[in-house]
């Protein structure tokens, strides 16, 4: 690397969080949390555990296992 390179490139270069201004439809543009499309300012990190964990857990019927299975068994009648 040169020696007059700017620190700070790497940081500038890091993604971007997504988030949009309610108000004016600005993107944030503040660095993303690894890991995540937000910054720490519009959720990253936070949200519930998926699956029986999640408080909004009913009955399991629209979990993501249960929806690809009844996907594929569709697909299986279609014979597709
Ligand atoms: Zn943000």
């Amino acid at each position: 690397m040169k020696s007059d390179a700017n620190p700070m490139q790497r940081a500038h270069a890091a993604p971007r969080c997504t988030a949009r201004s309610k108000r004016s439809g600005v993107l944030c543009k503040n660095p993303a949390v690894r890991g995540w499309r937000v910054c720490r300012m519009h959720g990253a990190g936070g949200g519930h555990e998926a699956g029986e964990a999640n408080p909004a857990y009913e009955h399991g019927l629209r979990s993501r296992e249960w929806v690809e299975w009844r996907k594929e068994i569709s697909e299986l009648v279609r014979g597709s």
